[in-house]
């Protein structure tokens, strides 16, 4: 993943040099520990993050565990990768299906953030494990959302349910409460409701996407963070936690080479998982988020 190209050769070099050590002191640690800070900074991971991460891995690398460790520069490592792990929201979390279909799936995020791609991916993907998803346009805001959408339902093989393609008219609550009942009458056992998205954070956008959340009680809201967004994910991602409490995350453009902070931040500081990695433009280039492997491609 180009994202963390940079962050991933930082750290490289910081363990290079700490495993010319054979005893560590207290010394090699907050050495180590700065050079990482300094790392995770310069990848736009926020300042609350970095904090939090680089107490818990000085405490951790000054106590016993390395202290009686047989290679002491490798139990740092694995501290690290640990916590890493952690901060990237600990055990794998899967999308959460309804008892009773269909399962009701939101999408909220900032406008080119990547829902309506990301809708299509994630109604490919459930066709391809049998599923029967309907998508419902519910971003009447931008005049061609709607066409957009239409296009992914078609290259993903999935239905898609908008009432007034392409006018820009309407009531997205209603919309999207029909498309609901829509599902339900055609048996449809999930929904994926794509919501409009602004360029900055807007109260009206928030009225909107939470009144969308309460016409339809969605199983699984999520979030959808361009991982390229940078310093300013923390305060996005916490706007919308606020505004429409989302269960879950998706980071998309995981692909690009920025420097991947987003991606480090977001779940740590709403504590909300990541459930997916958007790596590309094309429908097939989703892949569930697993923390601990992401962890050791960052420290590979
Ligand atoms: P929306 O406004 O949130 O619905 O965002 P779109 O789905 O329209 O995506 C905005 C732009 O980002 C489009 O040009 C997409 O092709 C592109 N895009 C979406 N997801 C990804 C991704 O994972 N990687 C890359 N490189 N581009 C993406």
């Amino acid at each position: 993943m180009a994202t963390f190209g940079t962050l991933s050769d930082r750290l490289t070099e910081t363990f290079r040099n700490l495993r010319t050590k054979g005893k560590l002191s207290a010394a090699d640690v907050d050495g180590t520990v700065r050079e990482i800070r300094r790392a995770l900074l310069d990848a736009d991971v926020a300042l609350v993050v970095v904090k939090d991460f680089t107490a818990k891995v000085r405490e951790r690398a000054l106590g016993d565990e390395v202290s009686k460790a047989l290679n002491p520069a490798q139990q740092v490592v694995q501290i690290v990768n640990e916590e890493l792990v952690q901060i990237l929201g600990g055990a794998q979390r899967r999308l959460e299906f309804a008892k009773t279909p269909p399962t009701v799936i939101m999408l909220a995020g900032l406008q080119g953030s990547g829902k309506t791609t990301f809708a299509g991916k994630l109604a490919k993907q459930l066709e391809k494990d049998g599923h029967t998803p309907l998508l419902v346009a519910a971003d009447l805001q931008r005049p061609n959302a709607v066409n957009q959408l239409q296009v992914v339902a078609e290259q993903a093989g999935a239905t898609i349910y908008a009432p007034e393609p392409g006018n820009g008219v309407g009531d997205p609550v209603k919309v999207s409460r029909d498309g609901v009942e829509h599902a339900r009458r055609q048996q449809h056992d999930v929904v994926i409701i794509d919501t409009a998205g602004r360029l900055g954070v807007d109260a009206e956008l928030m009225k909107q996407a939470s009144d969308i959340r309460k016409a339809t009680n969605p199983d699984e809201v999520l979030f959808v963070i361009d991982a390229m967004i940078g310093q300013d994910a923390v305060n996005t991602a916490k706007a919308f936690q606020e505004g429409v409490d989302f269960t879950g995350v998706v980071l998309s453009k995981l692909d690009g080479d920025a420097r991947g902070g987003a991606a480090l931040s977001v779940a740590s500081v709403t504590g909300r998982p990541i459930i997916f990695a958007s790596t590309g433009e094309g429908l097939d280039d989703l892949e569930p988020f697993y923390p601990d492997r992401m962890a050791s491609r960052i420290l590979d």
